[in-house]
């Protein structure tokens, strides 16, 4: 593979480009497995240097700043309708139903966040948490899962979602490799198409998408209460990842979309995986956005343009001011557009 024509090398130049003094720190080069020392040592001095950055990547990269993210950022409570509310604020939003059966929680954040979550968790109501939904297996929304169980939660999520937190996995856009999870982080109750809950006095009906964000998305809708948490499908008003390693790709994202905007109606409240509170209209905003985008990164691509002159081109320049502000930059956006078509 061209590295210049791969995701995780437009994030490694903004890495270089933030902080380039660290990056052939030794204690990163420190960091290196024996087999890839013995493999860097037989490169040329280019190659040294690009792999370097590949180690500070993983050192200093998307995960660690999110993880970063989460240990400073305050946890805000949303009250949605009924006895749903939104914690937001570790990684990806957060949705809990109160009431006599103990607590559901929808996602479980970042670990560092647990005494935030839970002083969150306590100014709700004094219900134990007794359940916990997974969206999907990514580590901003199952990292708690360990010590949500030990809380009391029972743990139900995608037969992919066990899959992928059971065994090491690599996601290729974050150059990160997550060990397996430990035995009481992984959901005991899986299913593959569809599963219904009933709790707290609400129908609670988790579907499996096809393919979108990974190959384990869910949405959970709370049937009374007409609310749906459609996980990483929707990132409101910002870009997307997408996990093409674990079964994403844009052309998924935007047939769950798509799916999204069958299933709600202008009074559903969409809770989004990263993003504030949404409804259909932020749907078809993304949706508008994914196509448009797609489409202007295809026609480059198809014009024989590597992914640096695609980038070049800037396909995402109208979009950059509103969507481009979060983790996922322009550029890197552009790149996991550009692997998908
Ligand atoms: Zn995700």
């Amino acid at each position: 593979m061209n590295p210049e024509n791969s995701v995780f090398a437009i994030f490694h130049k903004e890495q270089q480009s933030e902080a380039p003094v660290e990056l052939l720190a030794d204690d990163g080069l420190s960091q290196l497995s024996r087999r890839r020392f013995i493999a860097l040592s037989s490169l040329s001095v280019a190659a040294v240097a690009f792999a370097s950055r590949l180690v500070f990547a993983q050192n200093k990269g998307i995960v660690p700043t999110m993880i970063d993210s989460a240990a400073k950022a305050k946890i805000e409570t949303h009250p949605l309708r009924r006895n749903i509310s939104v914690l937001e604020g570790s990684g990806g939003n957060i949705a809990v139903l109160t009431g006599k059966d103990g607590k559901l929680l929808i996602d479980s954040g970042f670990t560092v966040s647990k005494l935030r979550i839970t002083e969150a968790l306590n100014g709700l109501s004094s219900d134990p948490i007794t359940q916990l939904i997974n969206t999907h297996w990514h580590i901003d929304h199952t990292d708690g899962n360990a010590w949500v169980h030990s809380a009391g939660a029972a743990i139900t999520a995608h037969v992919n979602t066990k899959k992928h937190l059971s065994t090491s996995t690599h996601v290729e856009g974050w150059q990160y490799t997550f060990p397996p999870a430990s035995a009481g982080a992984i959901p005991k109750t899986v299913f593959d198409d569809g599963y219904a809950v009933h709790h707290n006095d609400t129908q609670i009906a988790l579907k499996h998408y096809a393919p979108a964000h990974t190959d384990s998305d869910i949405s959970v809708v709370f049937e009374e209460a007409d609310v749906i948490h459609v996980g990483d499908t929707l990132w409101n008003g910002i870009y997307p990842f997408i996990d093409y390693s674990t079964g994403g790709s844009i052309d998924g994202m935007i047939r769950g979309t798509e799916h999204n905007l069958s299933t709600v109606t202008d009074k559903t409240i969409v809770i989004p995986g990263h993003g504030p509170i949404g409804n259909k209209a932020s749907l078809a905003e993304f949706r508008d956005m994914l196509v448009t985008i797609r489409s202007n990164v295809a026609a480059l691509k198809k014009q024989g343009k590597s992914l640096s002159e695609t980038i070049a081109a800037k396909p995402t320049a109208a979009y950059d001011l509103k969507w481009g502000q979060f983790l996922i930059t322009p550029s890197m956006f552009t790149g996991l557009v550009y692997s998908g078509v």
